[in-house]
């Protein structure tokens, strides 16, 4: 048996993981509480906690700061090379640690153990990426003649604040975390109180990869308590939020009061057009994919099918088979779909169904809560189609972040695209069709920051990722997602 399997059976066998941090992160060391409070994780797969974390205050968040300012002014002198150098280090210990992060992410957010390895890949190769681009962040220079010399540095914004949600804890943090010191920037990052642990653990393992004491600094607790002292705080010059509609609003507005930068990841309702000459088993899979990977829980899902009506009967009845054949379990067992992450949030998509079922809508399977198979605990719900869903309806309309698709009919290729713009939100998108020109006609068309053809989820970290309308605004991911983090100099020099 691997090390990982030992310790997830140890885990699944004990209810609770030894070791894991009960402070903060901050100046290179984990401090307890000033307050001396504390809070619960729990284990979505059994509904128990299983671990306590700090609850943090606003002296918590202030004392983050100051560590972050005094590290700033060394950690942007830092020559760019021997900056990528430690962010390399990173990338190769977050491998080396990949089965203790890997089991504590299944169990804190309740994701299948498969899709929390290679949620620890990718944080690993988004910090190889940007320890590439550390002594790539070139300037311009400007014609202005030959009495004049005219050129501009990108040169990092100063202490930078990330909000992270508990649906990709880890890849969240390392999105965010990694440019920003990459950049030159300092970090004090907020994870989400139902999701503490990945990201003081990297903390952790950056501190062990070289990174001079408070260059990185996790805090943890409440959102409300926590995530707004830091966002209101003066001494933040940039913020990055990844969550909710609502929550990133109140970032907003909160950021507005020092004029604090911001990029704003927020929600989404993606749609997978499915055109009648589309690869068959290609789609299939991937709108399975799109909607039931990590439960549904992500804010790229695709969770509204768009399909043209010669092949919609067929497709959805192959969907349904699918979707009753997922398994369901503890993230720590591999299970096809694990549970939702918390209570709350289990009645929430229970509540979006059941109103959607007293409404008439057609629910072709699912749209039931559940408990894993073995034990009968947990917070799950079954994959849920609903068929023939309406513009208007709210299922279609309002984010659900479960695992619930709507299908929606289209006539063809540009009532397709009227259905898939008619949304809020615009994050990304999918295009399965044979003929690319009409995919590329759909993908310049459709109001989404990202548009996937023929394979959802396709790309890395090298492909600028944001959105547009309530989806948010600002750039991840790529060269972009570096500049988030850097202002422009402008210098210009009489020299004849
Ligand atoms: P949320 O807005 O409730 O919480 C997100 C984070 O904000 C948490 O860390 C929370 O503690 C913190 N927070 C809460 N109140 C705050 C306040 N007043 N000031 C500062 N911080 C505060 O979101 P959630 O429910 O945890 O996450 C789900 C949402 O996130 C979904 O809408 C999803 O689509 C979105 N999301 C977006 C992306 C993206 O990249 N666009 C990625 C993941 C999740």
């Amino acid at each position: 048996m691997s090390g990982l399997e030992a310790l997830a059976n140890e885990v699944l066998r004990s209810g609770t993981l030894a070791g894991l941090p009960t402070g903060h992160f901050i100046d290179g060391h984990f401090t307890a509480p000033s307050a001396g409070r504390m809070m619960e994780s729990f284990d979505p797969g059994r509904g128990e906690a299983f671990a306590e974390f700090a609850a943090g205050t606003e002296a918590d968040a202030d004392q983050a700061v100051a560590s972050a300012a005094r590290a700033f002014p060394s950690w942007r002198d830092t020559v760019p090379a021997a900056r990528g150098r430690i962010l390399q280090r990173a990338s190769q210990l977050i491998l080396h640690h990949l089965d203790r992060l890997a089991v504590t992410e299944s169990l804190d957010s309740g994701k299948p153990l498969q899709e929390a390895i290679g949620d620890v890949r990718g944080a690993a190769r988004t910090f190889e990426y940007y320890a590439g681009a550390c002594d790539k962040l070139q300037g311009d220079s400007f014609p202005l003649g030959p009495d004049y010399l005219g050129y501009s540095v990108h040169e990092p914004v100063g202490v930078t604040a990330h909000v992270i949600p508990w649906n990709y804890p880890l890849s969240t943090a390392a999105r965010g975390i990694a440019p920003a010191l990459a950049a030159g920037c300092t970090v004090v990052a907020k994870p989400a109180e139902q999701t503490p642990f990945t990201a003081l653990l990297l903390a952790e393992i950056l501190h062990e990869a070289g990174l001079p004491a408070g260059v990185c600094n996790v805090i943890t607790g409440t959102g409300g308590e926590i995530g707004a002292a830091l966002t209101r705080h003066p001494g933040v010059n940039h913020i990055t939020f990844t969550g909710s509609v609502p929550t990133g609003q109140t970032v907003m507005r909160t950021a507005a009061e020092h004029v604090t930068r911001v990029v704003l990841e927020l929600g989404g309702k993606s749609p997978v057009i499915v055109l009648d000459d589309a690869d068959r088993d290609q789609a299939l899979a991937n709108v399975m994919g799109a909607i039931f990977e990590n439960a549904g829980q992500i804010c790229s899902a695709g969770s509204r099918l768009v399909i043209q009506r010669g092949i919609h009967a067929g497709f959805v009845e192959d969907l349904v088979r699918r979707a009753r054949a997922l398994r369901l379990g503890h993230g720590l067992r591999r299970p096809d779909m694990g549970p939702v992450n918390s209570a709350a949030h289990l009645g929430k998509i229970a509540g979006f169904v059941d109103r959607a079922r007293a409404a008439g809508l057609e629910i072709a399977t699912g749209g039931e809560t559940a408990t894993d198979p073995d034990t009968g605990k947990g917070w799950f719900y079954t994959p849920t189609i609903i068929d023939r869903a309406s513009p208007h309806d709210e299922v279609v309309r309002e984010e659900i972040f479960g695992p619930v698709l709507t299908v929606q009919v289209a006539d063809d290729e540009e009532h397709a695209l009227a259905l898939a713009n008619d949304c809020q939100y615009g994050l990304v998108a999918g295009v399965f069709t044979r003929d690319f020109a009409k995919a590329n006609r759909l993908a310049r068309r459709i109001d989404a920051g990202q548009i996937y053809i023929n394979e959802y989820f396709a790309g890395g970290i090298e492909v600028p990722f944001g959105g547009t309308k309530r989806s948010g605004f600002g750039r991840e991911k790529g060269l972009e997602g570096l500049l988030s983090y850097c202002r422009t100099r402008s210098i210009a020099a009489r020299i004849g």
